[in-house]
């Protein structure tokens, strides 16, 4: 039966060759895969560059060495995770005002640091409220405050770095 055996062998070799181009499929997709995670999770450029060229250089197993070195972690959430940290040690820093000088723990409104009397703000001229140092106009009557009026910084923060150095 040489035409059913031609047949047979037709049919293997069209199998064959499925199965190769599978393979190769099989084997881009995780080179892609590898590609696409590790511009996910790592910064740099070379190193992903690095990441993908094992992922295609060695089919299958490299995308499997990739995963065991991957960064555990997307940069979307480490970045997202920073800012919350931020935002956190703003919101302490703000529950946990300080007198620059003695410590000592001082309100937002306070002029004068009680305990060692440090001048912690200027008051407004026009309504006495207490400015920050960076405020060009008072919120609270809308006095515009001369560049005259020294900065804080200059004011109050010398006297540590003095005694910070001594
Ligand atoms: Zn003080
Ligand atoms: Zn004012």
């Amino acid at each position: 039966m040489p035409i059913a055996q031609a047949l047979d062998s037709v049919d293997w070799t069209l199998a064959r060759n499925l199965g190769i181009l599978l393979v190769v499929v099989l084997w881009l997709a995780t080179a892609f895969w590898v590609l696409k995670d590790a511009r996910r999770r790592i910064a740099d450029a070379w190193l992903v560059a690095l990441a993908t060229l094992v992922g295609l250089v060695l089919p299958f197993l490299g995308p499997i060495i990739y995963l065991f070195f991957r960064p555990p972690e997307y940069l979307a959430d480490v970045r997202e995770r920073e800012l919350e940290i931020r935002a956190m040690e703003e919101r302490l820093a703000e529950l946990d005002r300080r007198c620059p000088v003695c410590r000592a723990r001082v309100e937002a409104s306070y002029l004068v640091c009680p305990v060692c009397t440090t001048r912690l703000k200027q008051a407004c001229p026009s309504c006495g409220q207490p400015l920050e140092s960076l405020w060009q106009v008072c919120p609270y009557c809308a006095t515009e405050i001369p560049p005259a009026l020294p900065a804080l910084d200059e004011v109050s923060l010398r006297p540590r770095r003095r005694r910070a150095s001594d």
